[in-house]
């Protein structure tokens, strides 16, 4: 009889439960998650409040492209059914700029009927003369010569402070768009590059009805994946148990709530802070040096319609020197996820030039409920409301990225794995891709 390989996941966030998922597809192996809460999922985390779902972590998933290996763990663990997709009115997306929204361009018609058609134009003609350079730098300085800077510091901040709520002068392209990056090498210009990479020739499985959506989510939010993946793997996780030190050895051991236990192979999938506070000093110096911003998310419950609004949500530039990041109507996008009466919304704040300690003093329900007044010109009567702020919530990729995880490769263990966010990519898709990379590896090739 083979003998089974013991494994261990640490934490049962999203990155934990979709590589326990693809490792428990192999049934040689003898699998324990440890999640330090109660509950699976981690920052993913949709909550009902008044009967309209709301979320604290992510909100969708692209169902094109990588998305799609997410599509097939749905149908998999069986809550195809509970999907929902956003609705088509939510592709319009707003930039809160020089006092007013403004829509962002989203087709050929939208281009030509857009306030930024001027600016636009001339970001083609610069980009389609624009050449490629070799190594890695800033988000700004890579968009600037391809679209200029007044386009970089109106789109390019903007998504990036909506993304990641980072800084594009200090955060590297390679490591945020890592495909752009290869694209630009082969075509130049970042525009022919995306209309060459679009033209897909792989058959999805799906039918374009799906692909072809923005985003979607389930009937009860995120939380629905989250959970549907712990049921699946209800006899390996064991919850309230915080994995407090870690010895690599031939066998790896781990102590959980005081008692000691030992494994082939050990995957983290919590964030580098808590990582380097349980492993040995050198692995746990590389780890202190990833960097996170905080957030503030404000989530509100309000009567229909207050806003007459018909988007996914607006973004602010940075250059507005607003505290908001970007606001987020969420019932506009999965109109499942509002009730008869009532619709919420999000407001984030914060990022990478406000720390946690600075978000935790200031009255965030004031400063958001002003600056909706001053957007939306109306008054806002809030129903119910909820607020987090998150510390740590997104790391950010900088320009020294790649030299730390040539740092982490370079001490070369070959029995302990390191997973989650703060490697390569924040966005649910890429992680759940990366997952199952993991998960090969360490099955086929350890
Ligand atoms: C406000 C916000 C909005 C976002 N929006 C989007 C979006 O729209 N689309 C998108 O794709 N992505 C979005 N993201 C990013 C995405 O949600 C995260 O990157 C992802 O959920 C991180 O998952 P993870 O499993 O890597 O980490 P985590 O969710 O942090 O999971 C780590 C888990 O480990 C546990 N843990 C920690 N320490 C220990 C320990 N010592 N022992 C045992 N367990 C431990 C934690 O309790 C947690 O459950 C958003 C993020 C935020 C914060």
């Amino acid at each position: 009889m083979i003998k089974k390989r013991k494994i261990a996941i640490i934490g049962a966030g999203i990155s934990g439960l979709s590589v326990g998922y693809y490792l428990k597809k192999n049934k040689n192996i003898d699998l324990d998650i440890f999640e330090s809460t109660s509950i699976p999922g981690g920052v993913l985390s949709s909550e009902r409040i008044n009967d309209c779902v709301i979320e604290w972590g992510a909100r969708g998933i692209r169902p094109s492209g990588k998305g799609e290996i997410t599509l097939q763990i749905v149908k998999e663990i069986g809550i195809f059914n509970d999907l929902v997709f956003s609705s088509e009115s939510s592709r319009k997306r707003y930039l809160y700029h020089n006092g007013k929204l403004n829509l962002v361009p989203f087709s050929i018609q939208s281009i030509i009927k857009s306030p930024y058609l001027k600016l636009i134009i001339s970001s083609i003609f610069k980009d389609l003369l624009s050449k490629s350079v070799n190594s890695d730098e800033s988000i700004y300085s890579f968009f600037e010569r391809h679209i200029g800077q007044k386009s970089t510091n109106l789109f390019i901040d903007s998504l990036i402070s909506g993304i990641w709520a980072g800084n594009i002068k200090t955060m590297s392209v390679k490591a945020a768009f890592p495909e752009l990056k290869k694209r630009e090498k082969k075509f130049g210009s970042i525009i022919l590059s995306q209309l060459f990479a679009n033209r897909s020739n792989t058959k999805s499985q799906f039918s374009k009805k799906i692909t072809s959506k923005a985003l979607f989510s389930f009937k009860n939010g995120m939380q629905d994946l989250c959970n549907g993946l712990s049921d699946k793997l209800v006899d390996n996780i064991s919850y309230m148990s915080e994995v407090s030190d870690i010895k690599i050895d031939k066998k790896i051991k781990i102590n959980v709530n005081n008692k000691d236990f030992f494994y082939d192979h050990v995957v983290s999938t919590i964030p580098s802070y808590s990582l380097s506070k349980i492993v040995d000093l050198k692995l746990s110096k590389i780890l202190q040096q990833f960097n996170y911003s905080s957030i503030a998310v404000y989530n509100i419950i309000i009567p229909k319609n207050t806003f007459n609004f018909d988007g996914f949500g607006f973004l602010v530039p940075s250059s507005e020197k607003s505290i908001v990041l970007g606001v987020i109507a969420n019932s506009n996008t999965f109109i499942e996820h509002s009730s008869k009466f009532f619709e919420s919304y999000t407001i984030m704040l914060g990022g990478e030039r406000y720390s946690y300690d600075f978000l935790s003093k200031i009255d965030i329900r004031k400063i958001s409920l002003q600056f909706l007044k001053k957007v939306f010109k109306t008054e806002v009567i809030v129903k119910e409301d909820s607020l987090r702020i998150i510390r740590n919530a997104i790391p950010q990729y900088d320009l020294n990225h790649y030299k730390k995880i040539n740092k982490l490769e370079k001490l070369n263990i070959k029995n302990f794995h390191i997973g989650g966010n703060y490697l390569s990519g924040v966005a649910l898709k890429d992680i759940i891709f990366n997952s199952r990379e993991l998960a090969n590896k360490i099955l086929f090739n350890c």
